[in-house]
Protein backbone atom coordinates (compact mmCIF):
# COMPACT_ATOMS: atom_id res chain seq x y z
CA UNK A 1 0.00 0.00 0.00
CA UNK A 2 1.38 3.33 -0.80
CA UNK A 3 2.80 5.53 2.27
CA UNK A 4 3.54 8.26 -0.36
CA UNK A 5 0.30 9.88 -1.28
CA UNK A 6 -0.38 13.47 -0.33
CA UNK A 7 -3.52 15.51 0.10
CA UNK A 8 -4.19 18.61 0.64
CA UNK A 9 -6.54 18.99 3.38
CA UNK A 10 -8.44 21.81 3.36
CA UNK A 11 -8.94 22.19 7.24
CA UNK A 12 -4.87 22.74 7.68
CA UNK A 13 -4.49 24.35 4.33
CA UNK A 14 -1.23 22.05 3.47
CA UNK A 15 -0.47 19.07 2.01
CA UNK A 16 -0.14 15.72 3.73
CA UNK A 17 0.31 12.44 3.98
CA UNK A 18 -2.49 10.35 3.88
CA UNK A 19 -3.06 8.14 6.36
CA UNK A 20 -6.36 6.50 6.59
CA UNK A 21 -7.75 5.73 10.25
CA UNK A 22 -8.38 1.78 9.28
CA UNK A 23 -6.25 0.80 6.74
CA UNK A 24 -6.20 -0.44 4.35
CA UNK A 25 -9.85 0.92 4.39
CA UNK A 26 -10.71 4.62 3.24
CA UNK A 27 -14.17 6.03 4.48
CA UNK A 28 -15.17 9.06 1.44
CA UNK A 29 -18.50 11.00 1.40
CA UNK A 30 -19.00 13.71 -1.15
CA UNK A 31 -22.07 16.27 -1.19
CA UNK A 32 -24.00 15.13 -4.14
CA UNK A 33 -26.28 17.17 -6.02
CA UNK A 34 -29.63 18.91 -4.92
CA UNK A 35 -32.17 17.00 -7.28
CA UNK A 36 -34.76 20.18 -8.38
CA UNK A 37 -32.85 20.63 -11.63
CA UNK A 38 -30.64 19.41 -14.51
CA UNK A 39 -26.77 19.37 -12.99
CA UNK A 40 -24.68 22.10 -15.08
CA UNK A 41 -21.32 21.85 -16.10
CA UNK A 42 -20.00 23.16 -13.20
CA UNK A 43 -21.18 20.38 -10.94
CA UNK A 44 -20.11 17.56 -13.42
CA UNK A 45 -16.83 19.18 -13.16
CA UNK A 46 -16.41 18.84 -8.79
CA UNK A 47 -18.30 15.43 -9.36
CA UNK A 48 -15.81 14.07 -11.63
CA UNK A 49 -12.72 15.45 -9.86
CA UNK A 50 -13.99 13.00 -6.88
CA UNK A 51 -13.96 10.63 -8.93
CA UNK A 52 -10.39 10.79 -10.26
CA UNK A 53 -9.80 11.16 -6.28
CA UNK A 54 -12.17 7.61 -5.88
CA UNK A 55 -10.10 6.27 -8.99
CA UNK A 56 -6.96 6.82 -7.57
CA UNK A 57 -7.29 5.23 -4.25
CA UNK A 58 -8.89 2.29 -5.20
CA UNK A 59 -5.73 1.99 -7.89
CA UNK A 60 -3.65 2.34 -4.60
CA UNK A 61 -5.23 -0.90 -3.23
CA UNK A 62 -7.35 0.96 -0.67
CA UNK A 63 -11.07 -0.53 -0.11
CA UNK A 64 -12.96 2.68 -0.27
CA UNK A 65 -16.46 3.53 0.63
CA UNK A 66 -17.75 5.95 -1.28
CA UNK A 67 -20.92 7.44 -0.14
CA UNK A 68 -22.54 10.84 -2.03
CA UNK A 69 -25.84 11.96 -1.07
CA UNK A 70 -28.50 12.80 -2.70
CA UNK A 71 -30.46 15.83 -1.29
CA UNK A 72 -34.45 15.58 -1.71
CA UNK A 73 -35.29 18.33 0.83
CA UNK A 74 -34.26 20.82 3.31
CA UNK A 75 -32.29 22.83 0.64
CA UNK A 76 -34.01 26.29 0.92
CA UNK A 77 -33.64 28.82 -1.92
CA UNK A 78 -30.43 31.07 -1.40
CA UNK A 79 -28.82 28.64 0.76
CA UNK A 80 -30.10 30.44 3.66
CA UNK A 81 -32.80 29.46 6.31
CA UNK A 82 -35.66 31.41 5.06
CA UNK A 83 -37.56 30.74 1.73
CA UNK A 84 -39.02 28.02 0.17
CA UNK A 85 -37.57 23.88 -0.31
CA UNK A 86 -35.97 24.23 -3.59
CA UNK A 87 -37.64 21.08 -4.60
CA UNK A 88 -41.19 21.89 -3.30
CA UNK A 89 -40.43 25.03 -5.23
CA UNK A 90 -40.33 23.07 -8.84
CA UNK A 91 -43.10 20.98 -7.54
CA UNK A 92 -45.59 23.76 -7.19
CA UNK A 93 -44.49 25.16 -10.61
CA UNK A 94 -44.84 22.15 -12.46
CA UNK A 95 -47.99 21.05 -10.40
CA UNK A 96 -45.91 17.39 -9.71
CA UNK A 97 -45.00 15.69 -6.46
CA UNK A 98 -42.12 16.36 -5.09
CA UNK A 99 -40.77 12.84 -5.21
CA UNK A 100 -41.42 12.79 -9.32
CA UNK A 101 -39.33 15.58 -9.53
CA UNK A 102 -36.51 14.58 -7.48
CA UNK A 103 -37.24 11.01 -9.24
CA UNK A 104 -36.61 12.57 -12.57
CA UNK A 105 -33.44 14.48 -11.90
CA UNK A 106 -31.83 11.84 -10.20
CA UNK A 107 -32.09 9.87 -13.24
CA UNK A 108 -30.79 12.62 -15.09
CA UNK A 109 -28.26 13.09 -12.94
CA UNK A 110 -27.30 8.85 -12.91
CA UNK A 111 -27.04 9.50 -16.99
CA UNK A 112 -25.08 12.04 -16.81
CA UNK A 113 -22.71 10.70 -14.24
CA UNK A 114 -22.62 7.22 -16.46
CA UNK A 115 -22.50 9.40 -20.09
CA UNK A 116 -19.49 11.21 -18.74
CA UNK A 117 -17.37 8.01 -17.36
CA UNK A 118 -18.27 8.27 -13.24
CA UNK A 119 -18.42 5.84 -11.24
CA UNK A 120 -21.54 5.22 -8.83
CA UNK A 121 -20.79 5.85 -5.78
CA UNK A 122 -20.85 2.46 -3.45
CA UNK A 123 -23.77 4.21 -1.15
CA UNK A 124 -26.50 6.98 -2.61
CA UNK A 125 -28.47 7.65 0.25
CA UNK A 126 -30.97 10.49 0.41
CA UNK A 127 -32.21 13.04 2.85
CA UNK A 128 -35.35 11.64 3.18
CA UNK A 129 -34.78 8.76 3.78
CA UNK A 130 -32.82 9.41 6.89
CA UNK A 131 -35.59 11.61 8.52
CA UNK A 132 -35.84 9.37 11.35
CA UNK A 133 -31.87 9.76 12.11
CA UNK A 134 -31.45 13.18 11.12
CA UNK A 135 -34.72 13.60 14.51
CA UNK A 136 -32.65 11.83 16.74
CA UNK A 137 -29.40 13.98 15.37
CA UNK A 138 -31.34 16.79 16.34
CA UNK A 139 -32.62 15.85 19.88
CA UNK A 140 -28.53 14.78 20.64
CA UNK A 141 -27.87 18.09 19.90
CA UNK A 142 -30.60 19.48 22.15
CA UNK A 143 -29.16 16.93 25.18
CA UNK A 144 -26.34 18.94 25.45
CA UNK A 145 -27.41 22.20 25.40
CA UNK A 146 -26.13 23.32 21.59
CA UNK A 147 -29.89 23.71 20.33
CA UNK A 148 -32.95 24.76 21.22
CA UNK A 149 -36.61 25.66 19.89
CA UNK A 150 -38.68 28.08 18.94
CA UNK A 151 -42.12 28.28 17.56
CA UNK A 152 -41.62 24.53 15.96
CA UNK A 153 -38.33 25.11 14.61
CA UNK A 154 -34.86 23.97 16.11
CA UNK A 155 -32.04 26.12 15.75
CA UNK A 156 -27.99 25.65 16.43
CA UNK A 157 -27.05 27.52 19.35
CA UNK A 158 -23.56 29.13 17.46
CA UNK A 159 -22.58 31.58 20.40
CA UNK A 160 -22.98 28.78 23.26
CA UNK A 161 -20.93 26.10 21.09
CA UNK A 162 -18.34 28.36 20.38
CA UNK A 163 -17.80 28.95 24.30
CA UNK A 164 -15.69 25.56 24.27
CA UNK A 165 -14.95 24.18 20.40
CA UNK A 166 -13.64 26.21 17.58
CA UNK A 167 -16.44 27.29 14.58
CA UNK A 168 -14.84 28.61 11.43
CA UNK A 169 -11.79 26.56 11.26
CA UNK A 170 -12.49 25.59 8.04
CA UNK A 171 -13.41 28.50 6.40
CA UNK A 172 -11.41 30.76 8.76
CA UNK A 173 -13.83 32.77 9.60
CA UNK A 174 -13.67 34.14 12.94
CA UNK A 175 -16.40 34.03 15.48
CA UNK A 176 -15.86 37.22 16.66
CA UNK A 177 -15.78 38.52 13.27
CA UNK A 178 -18.65 36.71 12.19
CA UNK A 179 -20.58 37.77 15.22
CA UNK A 180 -19.84 41.53 14.53
CA UNK A 181 -20.39 41.41 10.66
CA UNK A 182 -23.83 39.77 11.21
CA UNK A 183 -26.77 41.53 11.13
CA UNK A 184 -28.63 42.32 13.77
CA UNK A 185 -31.70 40.72 14.61
CA UNK A 186 -35.06 42.40 12.94
CA UNK A 187 -36.99 41.47 16.15
CA UNK A 188 -39.18 39.31 14.41
CA UNK A 189 -36.86 36.20 13.88
CA UNK A 190 -37.38 32.86 15.98
CA UNK A 191 -33.18 32.81 16.34
CA UNK A 192 -31.52 34.18 19.36
CA UNK A 193 -28.19 35.11 17.24
CA UNK A 194 -28.11 35.69 12.93
CA UNK A 195 -25.19 33.08 12.85
CA UNK A 196 -27.28 30.26 14.68
CA UNK A 197 -28.41 28.15 11.95
CA UNK A 198 -31.42 25.59 11.58
CA UNK A 199 -31.34 21.83 12.52
CA UNK A 200 -35.20 21.39 11.88
CA UNK A 201 -37.59 23.62 10.30
CA UNK A 202 -41.21 24.03 10.98
CA UNK A 203 -43.13 23.55 7.95
CA UNK A 204 -46.11 26.55 7.18
CA UNK A 205 -49.41 25.11 6.30
CA UNK A 206 -48.44 26.15 2.22
CA UNK A 207 -45.17 23.95 2.61
CA UNK A 208 -45.90 20.49 0.91
CA UNK A 209 -42.93 18.06 2.14
CA UNK A 210 -43.12 17.21 6.28
CA UNK A 211 -42.72 15.16 8.36
CA UNK A 212 -44.01 14.44 12.07
CA UNK A 213 -41.41 15.24 14.88
CA UNK A 214 -40.68 16.41 18.44
CA UNK A 215 -41.46 19.51 17.82
CA UNK A 216 -44.97 19.54 15.29
CA UNK A 217 -44.45 19.07 11.73
CA UNK A 218 -41.66 20.03 9.94
CA UNK A 219 -38.71 19.04 7.45
CA UNK A 220 -35.06 18.76 8.25
CA UNK A 221 -32.21 21.94 7.58
CA UNK A 222 -30.08 21.71 5.02
CA UNK A 223 -26.59 20.93 6.93
CA UNK A 224 -27.86 18.09 8.80
CA UNK A 225 -28.54 15.46 6.49
CA UNK A 226 -24.69 15.09 5.42
CA UNK A 227 -23.75 15.07 9.35
CA UNK A 228 -26.48 12.34 9.76
CA UNK A 229 -25.65 10.70 6.84
CA UNK A 230 -21.58 10.32 6.93
CA UNK A 231 -21.48 9.15 10.17
CA UNK A 232 -24.00 6.72 9.90
CA UNK A 233 -22.26 5.15 6.83
CA UNK A 234 -18.68 5.63 7.71
CA UNK A 235 -18.71 6.15 11.60
CA UNK A 236 -17.23 9.25 13.25
CA UNK A 237 -14.22 10.52 12.74
CA UNK A 238 -13.86 9.23 8.88
CA UNK A 239 -11.16 9.70 6.32
CA UNK A 240 -12.08 12.25 3.40
CA UNK A 241 -15.26 14.07 3.00
CA UNK A 242 -15.15 16.41 -0.14
CA UNK A 243 -17.34 18.74 -2.44
CA UNK A 244 -17.19 22.13 -4.15
CA UNK A 245 -15.11 25.04 -2.94
CA UNK A 246 -18.36 27.01 -2.58
CA UNK A 247 -19.49 24.57 0.64
CA UNK A 248 -17.06 25.03 2.62
CA UNK A 249 -19.36 28.32 4.38
CA UNK A 250 -21.72 27.68 5.60
CA UNK A 251 -22.39 24.32 4.97
CA UNK A 252 -19.39 22.24 6.13
CA UNK A 253 -18.97 24.19 8.68
CA UNK A 254 -22.08 23.35 10.39
CA UNK A 255 -21.64 20.00 9.07
CA UNK A 256 -18.66 20.44 11.26
CA UNK A 257 -20.50 22.16 14.21
CA UNK A 258 -23.17 19.63 14.39
CA UNK A 259 -21.11 16.57 14.19
CA UNK A 260 -19.15 17.93 17.53
CA UNK A 261 -21.87 18.39 19.50
CA UNK A 262 -23.57 15.69 18.82
CA UNK A 263 -20.78 13.07 19.00
CA UNK A 264 -18.02 14.55 20.88
CA UNK A 265 -15.62 13.72 18.57
CA UNK A 266 -13.12 16.83 17.67
CA UNK A 267 -12.52 16.52 14.83
CA UNK A 268 -15.00 14.26 12.68
CA UNK A 269 -13.34 14.30 9.44
CA UNK A 270 -9.58 14.19 8.82
CA UNK A 271 -9.22 15.50 5.62
CA UNK A 272 -11.14 18.17 3.94
CA UNK A 273 -10.94 18.21 0.15
CA UNK A 274 -13.05 20.84 -2.15
CA UNK A 275 -12.85 21.21 -5.65
CA UNK A 276 -12.69 24.14 -7.22
CA UNK A 277 -14.86 26.35 -9.39
CA UNK A 278 -16.03 25.97 -13.12
CA UNK A 279 -16.23 29.41 -14.76
CA UNK A 280 -17.94 30.50 -17.67
CA UNK A 281 -16.83 33.96 -19.26
CA UNK A 282 -14.82 34.67 -15.68
CA UNK A 283 -17.64 33.97 -13.12
CA UNK A 284 -18.48 31.07 -11.01
CA UNK A 285 -20.92 28.87 -13.64
CA UNK A 286 -23.96 29.15 -11.78
CA UNK A 287 -27.81 28.47 -12.79
CA UNK A 288 -29.48 31.36 -10.46
CA UNK A 289 -27.50 33.47 -12.53
CA UNK A 290 -28.20 32.35 -15.77
CA UNK A 291 -24.25 31.66 -16.16
CA UNK A 292 -24.23 28.40 -17.65
CA UNK A 293 -24.05 25.04 -19.65
CA UNK A 294 -25.50 21.89 -19.69
CA UNK A 295 -23.46 18.87 -19.93
CA UNK A 296 -25.89 18.06 -23.11
CA UNK A 297 -25.46 21.36 -24.53
CA UNK A 298 -22.15 20.49 -24.57
CA UNK A 299 -22.82 17.14 -26.54
CA UNK A 300 -25.05 18.19 -29.03
CA UNK A 301 -23.36 21.75 -29.60
CA UNK A 302 -26.31 23.27 -29.46
CA UNK A 303 -25.73 26.46 -27.53
CA UNK A 304 -25.04 30.15 -28.36
CA UNK A 305 -21.23 29.83 -27.29
CA UNK A 306 -20.68 26.52 -29.31
CA UNK A 307 -20.17 25.88 -33.00
CA UNK A 308 -20.27 22.53 -32.52
CA UNK A 309 -20.90 19.19 -30.36
CA UNK A 310 -18.02 17.69 -28.65
CA UNK A 311 -18.08 14.50 -27.15
CA UNK A 312 -17.89 13.70 -23.26
CA UNK A 313 -14.65 11.87 -23.29
CA UNK A 314 -13.03 15.56 -24.73
CA UNK A 315 -15.28 17.23 -21.98
CA UNK A 316 -14.02 15.08 -19.22
CA UNK A 317 -10.11 15.07 -21.12
CA UNK A 318 -10.68 19.17 -20.72
CA UNK A 319 -11.39 18.60 -16.69
CA UNK A 320 -8.28 16.44 -16.26
CA UNK A 321 -5.83 18.70 -17.88
CA UNK A 322 -6.64 21.20 -14.40
CA UNK A 323 -5.80 20.56 -11.01
CA UNK A 324 -8.96 19.83 -9.30
CA UNK A 325 -7.86 22.82 -6.64
CA UNK A 326 -7.52 25.20 -9.64
CA UNK A 327 -10.23 27.50 -11.04
CA UNK A 328 -10.95 26.02 -14.89
CA UNK A 329 -12.55 28.69 -17.59
CA UNK A 330 -14.61 27.19 -19.76
CA UNK A 331 -14.43 28.67 -23.61
CA UNK A 332 -14.67 26.84 -27.27
CA UNK A 333 -10.92 27.23 -27.80
CA UNK A 334 -10.04 25.46 -24.38
CA UNK A 335 -12.23 22.52 -25.16
CA UNK A 336 -11.39 22.60 -28.89
CA UNK A 337 -7.41 21.70 -27.42
CA UNK A 338 -8.66 19.90 -25.01
CA UNK A 339 -10.31 17.57 -27.92
CA UNK A 340 -6.96 17.56 -29.95
CA UNK A 341 -5.28 16.44 -27.05
CA UNK A 342 -7.72 14.03 -25.91
CA UNK A 343 -7.55 12.50 -29.84
CA UNK A 344 -3.89 12.44 -30.26
CA UNK A 345 -3.87 10.39 -26.95
CA UNK A 346 -6.30 7.76 -27.79
CA UNK A 347 -4.92 7.39 -31.08
CA UNK A 348 -1.40 6.73 -29.09
CA UNK A 349 -3.09 3.86 -27.09
CA UNK A 350 -4.95 2.49 -30.38
CA UNK A 351 -1.60 2.35 -32.12
CA UNK A 352 0.26 1.51 -28.83
CA UNK A 353 -2.06 -1.68 -28.39
CA UNK A 354 -1.45 -3.28 -31.58
CA UNK A 355 2.30 -2.66 -31.90
CA UNK A 356 4.95 -5.38 -31.96
CA UNK A 357 8.22 -5.23 -30.26
CA UNK A 358 10.72 -4.98 -32.74
CA UNK A 359 13.81 -4.34 -30.75
CA UNK A 360 15.85 -3.76 -28.13
CA UNK A 361 15.71 -0.07 -27.36
CA UNK A 362 14.44 1.57 -23.93
CA UNK A 363 13.73 5.33 -23.67
CA UNK A 364 12.88 4.84 -19.75
CA UNK A 365 9.55 3.44 -19.91
CA UNK A 366 10.09 2.35 -15.99
CA UNK A 367 10.81 5.48 -14.66
CA UNK A 368 8.06 7.14 -16.76
CA UNK A 369 5.82 4.81 -14.95
CA UNK A 370 6.89 6.33 -11.79
CA UNK A 371 6.52 9.43 -12.62
CA UNK A 372 2.81 9.07 -13.65
CA UNK A 373 2.35 7.16 -10.29
CA UNK A 374 4.16 10.17 -8.76
CA UNK A 375 2.01 13.16 -10.26
CA UNK A 376 -0.93 11.24 -8.77
CA UNK A 377 0.61 10.53 -5.47
CA UNK A 378 1.06 14.43 -5.51
CA UNK A 379 -2.67 15.63 -4.66
CA UNK A 380 -4.34 13.61 -7.61
CA UNK A 381 -2.04 15.83 -9.96
CA UNK A 382 -3.95 15.18 -13.40
CA UNK A 383 -2.34 17.67 -15.11
CA UNK A 384 1.38 16.49 -14.63
CA UNK A 385 -0.17 13.07 -15.06
CA UNK A 386 -1.24 14.18 -18.86
CA UNK A 387 2.15 15.54 -19.42
CA UNK A 388 3.04 12.51 -18.96
CA UNK A 389 1.26 10.56 -21.29
CA UNK A 390 1.99 13.16 -24.12
CA UNK A 391 5.80 12.23 -23.98
CA UNK A 392 4.94 8.21 -23.76
CA UNK A 393 2.60 9.39 -27.54
CA UNK A 394 5.67 10.70 -28.63
CA UNK A 395 7.58 7.25 -28.07
CA UNK A 396 4.53 5.59 -29.23
CA UNK A 397 4.67 7.98 -32.56
CA UNK A 398 8.42 7.13 -33.33
CA UNK A 399 8.04 3.57 -32.62
CA UNK A 400 4.96 3.51 -34.93
CA UNK A 401 6.96 5.08 -37.64
CA UNK A 402 10.36 2.65 -36.93
CA UNK A 403 12.38 5.39 -35.41
CA UNK A 404 12.34 3.36 -32.27
CA UNK A 405 12.59 -0.15 -32.01
CA UNK A 406 11.09 -1.30 -28.68
CA UNK A 407 12.29 -3.79 -26.49
CA UNK A 408 9.46 -6.58 -25.57
CA UNK A 409 9.69 -5.50 -21.81
CA UNK A 410 9.86 -1.74 -22.52
CA UNK A 411 6.75 -1.98 -24.71
CA UNK A 412 5.14 -4.80 -22.38
CA UNK A 413 5.37 -2.03 -19.42
CA UNK A 414 4.41 0.99 -21.17
CA UNK A 415 1.24 -0.64 -22.83
CA UNK A 416 0.65 -1.61 -19.08
CA UNK A 417 0.86 1.57 -17.51
CA UNK A 418 -0.42 3.49 -20.43
CA UNK A 419 -3.85 1.79 -20.53
CA UNK A 420 -3.61 2.10 -16.52
CA UNK A 421 -3.35 5.98 -16.65
CA UNK A 422 -5.45 6.48 -19.27
CA UNK A 423 -8.17 4.15 -18.96
CA UNK A 424 -8.71 3.15 -15.46
CA UNK A 425 -7.57 6.69 -13.68
CA UNK A 426 -8.40 9.11 -15.88
CA UNK A 427 -11.30 7.06 -16.75
CA UNK A 428 -11.37 7.85 -20.24
CA UNK A 429 -13.40 4.74 -21.44
CA UNK A 430 -12.52 2.86 -24.65
CA UNK A 431 -15.48 0.98 -24.75
CA UNK A 432 -17.37 4.38 -25.38
CA UNK A 433 -15.14 6.49 -27.18
CA UNK A 434 -12.67 3.72 -28.87
CA UNK A 435 -12.47 2.11 -32.05
CA UNK A 436 -16.17 1.13 -31.71
CA UNK A 437 -17.25 4.56 -31.09
CA UNK A 438 -15.29 6.08 -33.74
CA UNK A 439 -16.98 3.38 -36.35
CA UNK A 440 -20.49 4.74 -35.11
CA UNK A 441 -19.41 8.05 -35.36
CA UNK A 442 -18.49 7.21 -39.03
CA UNK A 443 -21.59 5.18 -39.52
CA UNK A 444 -23.75 8.45 -38.31
CA UNK A 445 -21.58 10.87 -40.14
CA UNK A 446 -23.03 8.46 -43.15
CA UNK A 447 -26.95 8.80 -42.11
CA UNK A 448 -26.65 12.62 -41.53
CA UNK A 449 -24.81 12.80 -45.00
CA UNK A 450 -27.92 11.04 -46.82
CA UNK A 451 -30.51 12.58 -44.40
CA UNK A 452 -28.97 16.10 -45.56
CA UNK A 453 -29.32 15.09 -49.39
CA UNK A 454 -33.03 14.08 -49.08
CA UNK A 455 -33.81 17.37 -47.73
CA UNK A 456 -31.63 19.40 -50.54
CA UNK A 457 -34.10 17.52 -52.52
CA UNK A 458 -37.27 18.22 -50.27
CA UNK A 459 -37.57 14.37 -49.91
CA UNK A 460 -39.32 14.96 -46.31
CA UNK A 461 -40.22 10.98 -46.22
CA UNK A 462 -36.40 9.97 -46.12
CA UNK A 463 -35.33 12.60 -43.82
CA UNK A 464 -38.60 11.95 -41.03
CA UNK A 465 -38.16 8.28 -41.58
CA UNK A 466 -34.67 8.45 -40.64
CA UNK A 467 -35.01 11.01 -37.53
CA UNK A 468 -37.61 9.04 -36.62
CA UNK A 469 -36.20 5.59 -36.64
CA UNK A 470 -32.76 6.72 -34.64
CA UNK A 471 -35.58 8.46 -32.14
CA UNK A 472 -36.56 4.73 -31.43
CA UNK A 473 -32.80 3.90 -31.38
CA UNK A 474 -32.66 6.97 -28.55
CA UNK A 475 -30.81 8.50 -30.80
CA UNK A 476 -31.91 12.34 -31.49
CA UNK A 477 -30.61 14.26 -34.47
CA UNK A 478 -30.32 18.11 -33.90
CA UNK A 479 -30.72 20.29 -37.02
CA UNK A 480 -29.01 23.66 -37.41
CA UNK A 481 -28.93 25.64 -40.13
CA UNK A 482 -27.02 24.23 -42.14
CA UNK A 483 -25.62 20.63 -40.53
CA UNK A 484 -27.33 18.31 -37.92
CA UNK A 485 -25.67 16.78 -35.34
CA UNK A 486 -27.00 13.79 -32.96
CA UNK A 487 -26.62 13.13 -29.27
CA UNK A 488 -28.61 10.25 -27.21
CA UNK A 489 -30.98 11.05 -25.54
CA UNK A 490 -30.03 12.10 -22.21
P1 LIG B 1 -25.66 21.65 -5.65
O1 LIG B 1 -26.55 20.69 -6.38
O2 LIG B 1 -25.95 23.08 -5.93
O3 LIG B 1 -25.63 21.36 -4.16
O4 LIG B 1 -24.17 21.44 -6.20
C1 LIG B 1 -23.57 20.19 -6.39
C2 LIG B 1 -22.07 20.30 -6.36
O5 LIG B 1 -21.58 21.11 -7.43
C3 LIG B 1 -21.51 20.95 -5.07
O6 LIG B 1 -20.38 20.21 -4.64
C4 LIG B 1 -21.12 22.34 -5.52
O7 LIG B 1 -20.06 22.85 -4.74
C5 LIG B 1 -20.65 22.06 -6.93
N1 LIG B 1 -20.66 23.26 -7.81
C6 LIG B 1 -21.63 24.20 -7.95
N2 LIG B 1 -21.27 25.15 -8.87
C7 LIG B 1 -20.06 24.77 -9.34
C8 LIG B 1 -19.14 25.32 -10.31
N3 LIG B 1 -19.41 26.43 -11.00
N4 LIG B 1 -17.97 24.67 -10.52
C9 LIG B 1 -17.67 23.53 -9.83
N5 LIG B 1 -18.48 22.96 -8.91
C10 LIG B 1 -19.66 23.57 -8.66
ZN1 LIG C 1 -23.39 18.15 2.17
Amino acid sequence: MNADLQVYNSLTRQKEVFKPLNHPRVGMYVCGPTVYNDVHLGNLRTFTSFDLIYRWLKELGYSVRYVRNITDVGHLENDADEGEDKIGKKARLEQLEPMEIVQRYTNGFHEVMRIFGNFPPSIEPTATGHIVEQIEMVKEIMSKGLAYEANGSVYFDVREFSKTQAYGELSGRQIDELMSGSRDLDGQSEKRDSLDFALWKKASPEHIMRWPSPWGEGFPGWHLECSVMSSKYLGMPFDIHGGGMDLKFPHHECEIAQNVAATGCSRPVQYWMHGNMLTLNGKKMSKSDGNFLLPGDLITGNHPLLSRGYSPQAIRFFFMQAHYGSTLDMSEEALQAAEKGYQRLSQAYTTLKGMPAEGNENPGVEAWAERCQKAMNDDFNSPILVAQLFEAAKWIQSAASGQLKLSPTALQTLKHEFERFFIRVLGLNEQQEGIGANRLEQVMELILEIRREARIKKDWGTSDLIRDRLGKAGIVVNDGKDTSSWQFEL
